[in-house]
């Protein structure tokens, strides 16, 4: 499903020729030798967490060009935090549905959460109006909670600088009253700004007036951390029907900030290997490994670098690719 959707906001894009940097695609292309972590990104290009139970498990197995064969299995880990190892926590990404991001990727955002809690305070302190009190309303904001939001039409996007804990949401009051709107959220927002935050006012689109984030938009918290990356892949459908949505009306000028978090995405991924959805039979160096694949059905992906084939295997299904490289 999550496929067929994706081909056809491709095809919707090329036809309307829109921006071509927010297209890319996988070019069958022989590749010589791969890493761990490209088989993961190949494993969750071809995945769909949203449709389905989370994985147990997920194994990696690599035949070389020589023909020589390794394997490696992850086992789902909920404690798991992101260490130096990539194949690692990238395996674990897939493998915990839904985690805290905050905690996952605390090691990549540290600093910059430290930072935007300082920023956060001193805003605090800084708003000092006669009968205006200002208090923070909402804060870390958990993958579930984001992505309820979105089904409820109250968020668009489905990864929110909340659930990294590098946004929070400022709530005014005039003599203890909730004040929805306002001359004191433009006030709040020129403090906030001059501190080096970035404020939702200023949002083209859907401006966002009592909001504050760390970084000006997910394209620049991508390009500050491109790890991040794999994280805004597992989404880039939503972002691109986002996009095409507007693009096509004429109206680009309204998503901007996600024509440039698609393109970041892109060139983080550009010149490195993918799968492309091309039909493929059945390769002959595969069948000696169908059988025992087909009776012990677990989340795994085989890439043969000798005849150049992947085989992705969820449930009892299993698919063969043609190995790419992802070009504009
Ligand atoms: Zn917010």
């Amino acid at each position: 499903m999550r496929k067929a959707l994706i081909l056809v906001f491709l095809s919707v894009i090329s036809c309307a020729s829109y921006s071509q940097s927010v297209v890319r695609t996988c070019q069958v292309s022989r590749l010589d030798s791969l890493q761990w972590k490209d088989l993961v990104w190949m494993f969750a290009q071809q995945d769909s967490l949203t449709e389905l139970e989370p994985h147990q498990s997920l194994t990696l197995i690599l035949e070389d060009s020589q023909g020589l064969r390794t394997e490696k299995t992850f086992q789902s880990d909920s404690t798991f935090r992101m260490n130096e190892s990539v194949d690692e926590y990238l395996a674990q990404r897939i493998l915990i549905d839904k985690p805290d991001l905050t905690a996952f990727w605390a090691l990549e955002l540290e600093d910059d959460i430290r930072l935007f809690k300082s920023l956060k305070d001193s805003l605090q302190a800084k708003f000092k109006f006669r009968h205006y009190a200002m208090r923070y309303s909402s804060e870390t904001r958990s993958l579930k909670q984001q992505l309820s939001l979105q089904k409820r039409g109250r968020s668009k996007i489905a990864l929110s600088m909340h659930n990294f804990s590098l946004a929070a949401d400022v709530a005014i009051y005039r003599k203890k009253r909730y004040l929805k709107r306002g001359l004191m959220y433009d006030k709040m927002g020129a403090i906030a700004k001059d501190q080096g935050l970035f404020w939702g006012g200023d949002f083209v689109g859907f401006p966002d007036l009592g909001h504050i984030q760390a970084f000006k938009n997910s394209a620049e918290l991508l390009r500050q951390h491109p790890n991040l990356a794999f994280e805004f892949e597992h989404f880039k459908s939503n972002y691109e029907q986002i996009y095409v949505q507007k693009a096509q009306i004429g109206r680009e000028d309204l998503v901007q900030d996600t024509r440039d978090l698609l393109e970041a995405m892109n060139e983080f991924r550009l010149g490195q290997p993918c799968l492309c959805d091309k039909a493929q039979p059945i390769p002959i160096s595969a069948q000696f490994w169908m059988n025992s694949y087909q009776q012990n059905p677990k989340p795994r992906i085989h890439v043969n670098l000798k005849d150049q084939w992947a085989y992705v295997q969820r449930g009892s299904n299993g698919y063969f690719f043609p190995l790419g490289i992802w070009q504009r």
